[in-house]
């Protein structure tokens, strides 16, 4: 990307790296790269960063490729692997259940800065694991924040089966509806 990278020989018609290029006109970089600076990640978590970010992760996609491996299928879900199967697509039900705990988990980050901030006060809902997940992360918002129903006013023209069973915002904030997360 920049001289002093030195790319000689890399490919610069691959989807990766014109993926990235394109990224730099709208990324924060300082922010995107602070991973490298972050005392709580060890080298491997981000040695697999990088791996993600150049499609090199090892996925039994790439084991197949590399013929250590007889299926290119996901061993836990019999699908179609990849890195993007295995950070999110993989219907395993163990799978799933971390995927969604870690976007709770960032969910969670977001909105205990939220809720530090002049509209803290104005969460009104979350979705985002219960009062006691929240607490794990230090966030205290005010009692039956975290209910998991929509309050029935916010979709009047659902039933409250349908409210129940409709999907979510991650985080409601009023009164003017500020962030719908
Ligand atoms: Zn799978």
């Amino acid at each position: 990307m920049r001289k002093h990278h030195r790319l000689a020989g890399a490919n610069t018609n691959s989807e990766y790296f014109n993926n990235w290029k394109r990224l730099l006109t709208s990324v924060n970089i300082t922010i995107s790269n602070s991973f490298w600076n972050n005392t709580r990640m060890n080298v491997s978590q981000k040695r697999n960063v990088m791996k993600v970010r150049t499609g090199t992760l090892y996925a039994q996609k790439m084991a197949h490729l590399y013929r250590r491996a007889t299926s290119s299928s996901s061993l836990l879900c019999h699908q179609p692997d990849s890195q993007t199967h295995m950070l999110s697509g993989c219907q395993n039900a163990s799978i799933q259940n971390m995927v969604t705990e870690r976007h709770n988990i960032a969910s969670r980050l977001i909105i205990r800065t939220l809720s530090k901030g002049d509209f803290g006060g104005n969460i009104i809902f979350t979705d985002i694991g219960s009062e006691a997940r929240m607490a794990q992360q230090s966030l205290d918002l005010q009692a039956h924040v975290a209910n998991r129903t929509l309050p029935q006013w916010f979709l009047p023209n659902l039933s409250a089966d349908e409210l129940r069973s409709c999907s979510r915002p991650d985080a409601v904030c009023m009164p003017l509806l500020l962030a719908i997360l």
